[in-house]
């Protein structure tokens, strides 16, 4: 990122704000050669986003593998492609939002259990018993009991 003063890339992030629901970052910048700010807009897709797994290796964030887990949870329960896509795309943004770099798997697997548990009772269970590895200390059959309560 060049300054479009001095031409110099030596500067500072003073402020970031994201713009358009997330999808892109507004970052207000100071060059640290001649002092004069400026403002850049970078694109999400600029900005990569890594997922910290479980075994502490990382990996870039990949939306289409939300997207995928969340099929599998509900298959044949009679739930819309668009629908899926679209909390999809809502765990991407509020990702995008908070404009963290990294993101540990467990908080994407719990975005996507909140979100699957208002959906669709059945996806959520089956999401949560693939997924509850992750989750170690929750005790899985007294949320099941909650549910079958209801
Ligand atoms: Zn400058």
């Amino acid at each position: 990122m060049l300054c479009p003063f001095c031409s110099s890339d030596n500067n500072k992030v003073v402020n970031s704000r994201s713009a358009r629901q997330g999808a892109s970052i507004r970052r207000r910048r100071e060059c640290l050669d001649c002092k004069r700010r400026f403002t850049t807009h970078e694109t999400v897709e600029d900005i990569p986003l890594f997922v910290i797994k479980k075994d502490g290796s990382r990996e870039e964030f990949d939306r289409q593998k939300i997207i995928k887990g969340m099929m599998r949870a509900c298959e044949k329960r009679n739930i819309p492609y668009e629908r899926i896509e679209e909390l999809a795309s809502n765990i991407e943004r509020s990702l995008y939002n908070e404009m963290s770099k990294e993101v540990e798997a467990k908080k994407i697997g719990d975005m996507v259990l909140k979100r699957l548990r208002e959906l669709d009772e059945v996806a959520y269970i089956r999401f949560a018993s693939v997924y509850r590895e992750f989750r170690e200390g929750i005790d899985f059959s007294q949320e099941l009991k909650s549910l079958l309560h209801k």
